[in-house]
């Protein structure tokens, strides 16, 4: 049986396997891992991955998501962005990633459950999906990482692996506890990357705390465009 090894990686040309590539050579040619197969060829184990050229543009919506919008935490001036996201998605040239604020039935007994009260985002509710109309635009290329906080280093991580990326760009809800969150924290993990927050693309808990945000946030150097 023939197991490549973890530092053995094998370019895919769509039409079958190409060559043996390292990781490095991946990490030179921006090339990402977009996902592994497990194949059986004449007896003999492959993994075949799909690599595929690195964007250099990243747009992030944060937690546009029922409960956020018109459910239990929603608002008006949530409503308001929801067209104004849905253009920017169909627009963005580069990758597209959502998160989902993601909580349990056991979202009162948590920190933040404790400082803020209100159920909502419990995963596979209603109130946890997607506005309908932005899920409608959304294709399986584009990702959706599930949080149980305000930040997510998950999102960090798997950005920080993408060597080309110039710039990131946050659309989305609550400009200040989410977008904030996020922005500040993948600011930490890429220094050199531009990070940019659409205002009208972003409502926070009052208009008021929005505002603040956006100072906040322009204060540390993120773009506010
Ligand atoms: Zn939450």
């Amino acid at each position: 049986m023939l197991v490549i090894s973890s530092v053995k990686i094998l370019e895919n040309d769509g039409k079958g396997f190409k060559k043996y590539i390292d990781k490095s050579y991946a990490k030179r040619h921006n090339l990402i891992i977009k996902s592994i197969i497990k194949s059986r060829r004449k007896g003999t184990t492959m993994d075949k991955l799909t690599i595929n050229k690195s964007a250099q543009k990243v747009l992030v919506v944060v937690d546009m998501q029922q409960d956020f919008i018109n459910g239990a935490l929603g608002t008006k001036e949530a409503e308001a962005i929801v067209d104004n996201v849905a253009e920017v998605i169909k627009t963005f040239d580069g990758e597209v990633i959502f998160t989902r604020d993601t909580h349990t039935d056991k979202y009162l007994e948590t920190q933040e459950g404790r400082n803020l009260p209100v159920l909502h985002c419990v995963k596979d509710s209603e109130g946890w999906q997607l506005d309908r109309k932005l899920a409608s635009l959304r294709t399986d290329a584009m990702k959706i990482f599930d949080k149980p906080s305000f930040g997510s280093v998950a999102l960090a991580e798997y950005l920080k692996e993408n060597t080309a990326l110039e710039s990131i760009t946050f659309v989305g809800l609550c400009t200040d506890i989410c977008v904030i969150s996020n922005a500040l924290l993948i600011k930490a993990f890429l220094p050199e990357a531009e990070i940019k927050v659409i205002e009208k693309c972003c409502a926070g808990v009052t208009p008021k705390s929005h505002q603040n945000a956006l100072e906040a946030m322009k204060m540390c150097q993120i773009k506010i465009v």
